[in-house]
Order: structure tokens, then C-alpha cells, then sequence
């Protein structure tokens, strides 16, 4: 092949010793951090104390910001902004951000989740982001949240994650029984209603009147015991099932690594480490952490929040300047994770324009669907400028859509960033089984990605 011809570089097959330690080295910390943080909160608390730990400070509205000045935002402990300031005008050169999230899809319990049938203590549960629901029946799964009790007390929950601890569990038809459910289209073996969880099933034998001897009677002393709380409760708790798998090495070769939510940790990770890592004292840099993507980015914690230009205005006043001159000189890399080419489904994907596991950081000019409609179509001018950036610091990188055209589609959080003037590109590791329990990626694109952010902030 001519020298005038493209294709793409697989990592691995390039890497040298050296390159291949930094790879797995690189990965160990990954896997720490994808297991300490399973939801929103989790995450953020874990970056926080990794932040303070690097001198990062808390910023409060009104503070003056100098440059030097390492701070954090923590956005009521589910999303989290980290600001470096650097020594250049933010009016002339304005802030490289790095936006990626930390909600992944997951199985929320209801407001009112309790209730028994046949001997069995049960919760109703209402599915957050895009779930195949099947895929989640039948498999561990561990309780994470939070619940506020009637006193303004917030007690955490977090069972299912030590090997000694309980697990949690959605039941499934057995195949002896199974035939009207399998001639059910596949996106219907299993409805919203279905996904109720299992909590227990041994009664209150203890108590004084009949009518108590029930399992919820026991379960409900369970948690009064364990957390001081009452049924009411949970009318005001957040309480989450996540997968209750831990990372893994994936293949003899250990290339891949099998986890619950890399979407979007995967892409979390790199944009803190890259930043905490910084050594640079010229540019100002903003690394987000944002909540409630998979839901469409709304609310409080979300990327569509008032909160982010908020902040920007924010470093603008602390140098005499205003937001909107800061926005138009800003650039960001959206860091949310694509679909990888996987040779088991071929016919979802154009293999020209797919992304290739452990062929490096993969660059996502438009998401969308159908005629790219609802994407940030990022310019050819942004794209080529990112494109020298990686080259010149030898990052591999590779470039894709999701699916074939008109095979479906998705979006991130890319086009609420650049919808405030602010050039931004899709950029994200490859994933296998997107949204299942178990996904995939390579640690060979999950290193290429932190070099991709070390050579943006640099
Ligand atoms: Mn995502
Ligand atoms: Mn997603």
C-alpha cells in the first residue's frame, strides 16, 4: 500500500515493550476506579479525593481565581467540575475542556418499592437510560444509593459488592416453561414491569400477631436494624442495581477488559488522570464530570445545566473579562465512548466508518440519527486542528460512526457544549455490548485516550 493510501493503526501491534507496560500499568488504575465507582456519587466522591490529594480546593461562587489556582466544583456529589488555571489570557486563548459523564444505565428502585407476593419480598424498580431489559434478569446485583431519612439524615447503601455480602436479582422464565416468551419479539421477553427485584424470603416468625409474620415484616426490621430506617424512607432515596460483577482481565492475552458501566468511565478516567497528571502551568483547563447523560443531559446535575457557563463567567470575571469572549476562544473534546466493529453483529455496522478495538481514541465527527439529525457536526477546521494536536504528539486515533446509516443512532453531551459557541468533537473509546451489564473495551484505547487529553491540555 502506497504512502498516499489511509488506514488505521492498531496499537498493540506497534506498541514496544515499553509502550505495552505503560498500557497495563495504566489499566490497573482504571479497573480501581470503575469498581470504587459504580454510580454518580460513587465516582464523584472518588475524584474528589484524588483531586484534594493533587491540591485541588473548593470553589465557591464569588471567589477571586488566580493563575496557579487548582479547584474543584462538586455539583451536589453526582457531577463535578475541576478547573486548572493556567498563566495565558482565558480572553484570548480561552479553556480546553474535557467533557465526559459518570451516570451509567442501571435499574432504580420506585418511590414506594416494597411489596410481598407468594412468600417472596420484592421491589418495583423503573429502568435510568437505555437498557436491553433481558440482558439484566438473572444475573448478581448490588444495591448502591442513597436514602434521606424523615430527620434530613442521608444514610449510603452499598451491598452486594464483598464477596461476603448478599447479592440482589431479577428472575427469568426457565426454558422447560419458556415457549410463549421466546416467540415473543426479543425486546419484549421481558417488560418495565418485570424487573422487579428479589430482597427476600425468610418471614418474621418472631412477631406477636399473625397478620406481621410476613417477609416484609422481616425484611423492613432488616433495614431498621442495618439503617435506622422506615418504610417511608424511601420516598426520598435514591437507591440504584448495578451489575454486581467487578473488572476483569478479558482473554488469555489480557488485552480487554470486562466491566459494568465503561460507558462512561472509560472515557472519565483518562479526562482526570490527564489533567491531575498536568504539568503544564500555561493553559486553563476544565475537565467535567457530568450526571444524568443517558436521561438526555437535563436537570441540576446534568451537561444542559446553567451551572457549567456559570462557571465559566466565573474564570472570565476572575480576569476582568466575560464569559461569552472566554466561550468563543474555548475548545472541548465531548469524551463519551462509541460503538466498537464487533464481528459477531457485522450487519449493524459500515466497516469503513467503524471504530476498531484497540485501533486507539476514536474520533466521532457527527452522532445522531437518520440525517444526523440532533448532532453537533463538529467542522473539518476543529477536527483537523485535533488531528495535528494527536499526530504531532503521537497519539493514535481512528474515526467512526455508530452504526450503519439509519440503523439507529444516539448523541452525547457534545452538542449542548457546542450550542455555546464553544468548538467541541466527539471523542471516546470503543466499546462491545454498549448499555449491556458487562461491556468491553480495550486497554490499549483506554491509554491511547488519556494520551489524547494529555496532548489537548498540553
Ligand atoms: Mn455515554
Ligand atoms: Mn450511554
Amino acid at each position: 500500500m502506497s504512502e498516499l493510501s489511509y488506514k488505521r493503526t492498531n496499537v498493540y501491534e506497534k506498541a514496544d515493550e515499553q509502550t505495552m507496560q505503560a498500557i497495563f500499568e495504566y489499566a490497573k488504575g482504571y479497573c480501581k476506579f470503575i469498581d470504587a465507582g459504580k454510580t454518580e456519587r460513587e465516582a464523584c466522591a472518588y475524584v474528589v479525593e484524588a483531586a484534594k490529594a493533587k491540591g485541588y480546593k473548593p470553589f465557591e461562587f464569588g471567589q477571586k481565581l488566580k493563575a496557579g489556582d487548582k479547584v474543584y466544583y462538586n455539583n451536589r456529589g453526582k457531577n463535578l467540575y475541576l478547573i486548572k488555571v493556567g498563566t495565558e489570557a482565558v480572553a484570548k486563548e480561552g479553556i480546553r475542556i474535557i467533557a465526559s459523564h459518570i451516570d451509567s444505565p442501571r435499574i432504580d428502585l420506585k418511590q414506594v418499592p416494597l411489596y410481598e407476593a407468594d412468600g417472596i419480598a420484592l421491589a418495583k424498580t423503573h429502568y435510568y437510560g437505555g437498557i436491553r431489559k433481558f440482558q439484566w434478569a438473572a444475573i448478581p446485583l448490588a444495591m448502591h444509593g442513597a436514602v434521606v431519612k424523615k430527620n434530613g439524615e442521608v444514610v449510603q447503601i452499598n451491598v452486594g459488592e464483598e464477596d461476603t455480602d448478599p447479592v440482589f436479582y431479577i428472575s427469568d422464565l426457565l426454558p422447560h416453561l419458556a415457549a410463549k416468551q421466546n416467540a415473543k419479539p426479543h425486546g419484549e421477553g421481558l417488560g418495565g414491569e418485570d424487573l422487579n427485584i428479589w430482597l427476600g424470603n425468610i418471614p418474621y416468625t418472631a412477631a406477636t400477631e399473625e397478620k406481621d409474620r410476613t417477609v416484609k415484616e422481616n425484611l423492613l426490621r432488616i433495614l431498621h436494624e442495618k439503617y435506622g430506617m422506615e418504610e417511608s424512607d424511601f420516598l426520598s432515596a435514591e437507591i440504584s442495581l448495578v451489575p454486581a460483577f467487578k473488572a476483569r482481565d478479558l482473554g488469555f492475552d489480557r488485552g480487554l477488559i470486562a466491566a459494568y458501566g465503561h460507558d462512561d468511565r472509560v472515557c472519565s478516567y483518562p479526562a482526570y488522570t490527564a489533567l491531575l497528571d498536568s504539568t503544564d502551568d500555561k493553559r486553563t483547563v476544565m475537565v467535567v464530570l457530568a450526571d444524568k447523560e443517558e436521561i438526555g443531559s437535563e436537570g441540576t446535575t446534568g451537561m444542559q445545566c446553567a451551572l457549567f457557563a456559570d462557571l465559566i463567567d466565573a474564570i472570565a470575571s476572575s480576569f476582568g473579562t466575560c464569559g461569552a469572549m472566554v466561550r468563543a476562544k474555548s475548545k472541548c473534546l465531548s469524551a463519551d465512548v462509541t460503538a466498537a466493529y464487533d464481528p459477531n453483529f457485522k450487519e449493524v455496522a459500515e466497516p469503513l466508518n467503524s471504530t476498531y478495538l484497540s485501533c486507539g481514541a476514536g474520533i466521532t465527527k457527527f452522532t445522531g440519527a437518520r440525517g444526523k439529525s440532533s448532532s453537533n457536526d463538529a467542522s473539518a477546521e476543529f477536527v483537523g486542528e485535533i488531528r495535528k494536536i494527536f499526530e504531532e504528539n503521537g497519539v493514535v486515533w481512528q474515526t467512526g460512526e455508530l452504526g450503519k446509516v439509519d440503523m439507529g443512532g444516539g448523541g452525547t453531551v457534545a452538542k449542548y457544549i457546542a450550542n455555546m459557541n464553544i468548538d467541541t468533537v466527539d471523542i471516546g473509546v470503543p466499546v462491545i455490548s454498549m448499555h449491556s451489564p458487562y461491556e468491553v473495551v480495550s486497554k490499549a484505547d483506554l491509554y491511547q485516550e488519556y494520551l489524547a487529553f494529555k496532548a489537548f491540555i498540553r
